[in-house]
């Protein structure tokens, strides 16, 4: 078994100033009906970096071709030294696969930490918008937030039970609204825009995030422009993009 990482895993590591790790697979139990915890150990301090972070995992692809996966960290338990990622697993793909399938003891190839949005320390109220793919990075984020502060989430949902929570510090106000997506496709803003009529911005600071499937981050964005949100508030990444899969890097394809 391998326990140096793979050599191009060490030279993307060193050309993003992040680091290569090899890891363990601890465990993988599903949530609900599309997301499934996964647990790996090994160097989750120095892998996961700061709320917002993600891990890059190097999977192999039906091709047999190396390929990575980008997935944001839900949590860190740096006393067992493990850290958890929440990874929808109701299509199929290299990473979906994995995250069912990978077995206690595996080693998985990581380069972390990942990623430049993370919260925006000067913002009263703190939104977090996409579908089930945002939930674990939302929630790391929205943890961390110190109180008294304010942070809303608006996550569109196929399964009554993808609909997950969790708790925060006292002093931190907390609304969610939770959209069915009902038979809207996959790349249709409609829900969530709804979703975001619904709320009313507070008069303070505000600051927007946007995790989700690439035609659906474009619209919200704009409709958060509408709203009065400058650009600079709008923190926006495209996980996903229906009907193609991730580039090998791990990101949707850019471009019409
Ligand atoms: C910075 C970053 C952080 C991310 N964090 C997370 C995370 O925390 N949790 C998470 O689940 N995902 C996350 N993603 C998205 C995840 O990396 C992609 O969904 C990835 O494409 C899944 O890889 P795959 O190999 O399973 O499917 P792919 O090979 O990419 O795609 C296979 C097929 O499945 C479809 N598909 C891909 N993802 C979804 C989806 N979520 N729902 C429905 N259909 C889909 C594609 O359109 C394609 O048709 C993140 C992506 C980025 C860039």
């Amino acid at each position: 078994m391998p326990t140096t990482p793979h050599d191009s895993s060490l030279e993307l590591a060193a050309r993003l100033d992040s680091h290569a790790r090899v890891c363990q697979f601890v465990s993988s139990r599903p949530l609900s009906s599309s997301i499934h915890e996964v647990v790996l150990a090994g160097q989750a301090a120095l892998l996961c970096g700061v709320p917002g972070n993600d891990v890059m995992v190097q999977l192999t692809n039906p091709a047999d071709k190396l390929v990575r996966r980008r997935y944001s960290v839900h949590g860190v338990d740096e006393e067992l030294d493990q850290f958890t990622l929440w990874i929808t697993t109701a299509h199929e793909g290299p990473g979906s696969v994995w995250a069912r399938n990978a077995r206690p003891g595996d080693d998985v190839d990581i380069v972390g930490p990942r990623g430049k949005i993370v919260l925006d320390p000067e913002a009263d109220w703190h939104l977090f918008m996409g579908d089930i793919t945002c939930l674990g990075s939302a929630y790391r984020m929205g943890q961390s937030i110190e109180a008294p502060g304010q942070v809303v989430f608006i996550v569109e949902t196929d399964h009554a039970d993808d609909a997950l929570t969790t708790s925060f510090d006292e002093g931190i106000a907390v609304t969610g609204i939770f959209v069915d997506r009902g038979v809207r496709s996959k790349d249709d803003p409609a829900g969530l825009l709804s979703g975001l009529s619904a709320f009313a911005f507070p008069p303070e600071r505000g600051h927007a995030y946007l995790f989700g499937e690439f035609h659906v981050m474009r619209a919200l964005r704009v409709a958060l422009l509408d709203r009065g949100l400058d650009d600079e508030s709008i923190s926006m990444k495209a996980f996903w993009r229906v009907g193609r899969n991730n580039a090998d890097h791990g990101e949707p394809e850019k471009g019409d």
